[in-house]
């Protein structure tokens, strides 16, 4: 077993709210200068700069999941982490297909596609702010169908978490964790959180600029970076656990 260190909700410049230096190639830099062992790269409804930074973290060795934000229905934001791309791909079609609208880059901003060169490649013109038409339950039901996990963001904020959207955690939901904002210490999470009983939680950075990456991170004890033994650690199963 090891102690790794992991930023599973990180944005880019995909992102509308995002700083423009978040490319994936900075990204990876930053993540490795500041000591983590793997980072997920999750973009507001989107997964299109989940690729480069994966094969800019193999060039590095540094273990890059692909993931997304969802904005679901009920205005909850709720991670779904891959291990692979296509597998992501996949989710980001099913939300595409769910999602309305068109980016304003004057009220949102820009969203940046770009390569692990630092080239733009292009711009993203959905609304990826917006919510998507899926339900929390349809949300989660096709992560696990492709093999993915879902962990509910920001508990403890007002603003799409899922306690002050729903008022409670749906116990047929089947989350596989929750994750509390820099806001609050991990340790502390359980005490000062109404409602997260026996849940699993992490804590990760929510970055949006390329300072605040490993702002707030969680331990893992594992044997390897991978999106498996996340989901054992999640399920406190074979020695695999969040140590902070
Ligand atoms: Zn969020
Ligand atoms: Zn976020």
């Amino acid at each position: 077993m090891k102690k790794l260190k992991a930023d599973l909700h990180i944005h880019s410049c995909l992102s509308p709210c995002s700083d423009w230096a978040m490319s994936p190639r900075k990204i990876v830099q930053q993540s490795m200068d500041v000591g983590l062992d793997l980072i997920a790269i999750c973009d507001h409804n989107s997964a299109e700069n989940a690729g480069a930074a994966m094969r800019e973290g193999a060039r590095h060795g540094l273990q890059v999941l692909p993931g997304m934000e969802i904005c679901s229905r009920e205005e909850v934001h709720i991670l779904a982490l891959f291990d692979r791309l296509d597998l992501a791909l996949e989710m980001q079609a099913y939300v595409y297909a769910n999602l309305p609208g068109e980016n304003n880059t004057k009220v949102f901003g820009f969203q940046v596609v770009a390569n692990e060169k630092d080239e733009v490649i292009g711009e993203n013109p959905r609304l990826l702010i917006g919510a998507t038409r899926l339900g929390l339950h349809d949300i989660v039901k096709k992560t696990h169908m492709l093999g993915g996990i879902n962990i509910s963001c920001h508990v403890d904020r007002p603003a799409y978490g899922i306690i002050n959207q729903l008022g409670f955690i749906p116990e047929d939901l089947n989350l596989d964790g929750l994750e509390v904002s820099y806001h609050i210490q991990l340790a502390e999470a359980a005490q000062t959180i109404p409602g997260i009983g026996n849940f699993s939680c992490v804590t990760a950075s929510d970055a949006h600029y390329l300072n605040d990456i490993g702002k707030a991170c969680t331990v893992f004890q594992i044997t390897e970076p991978t999106l498996d033994e996340i989901r054992l650690a999640l399920a406190r199963k074979n020695g695999r656990r969040i140590l902070v």
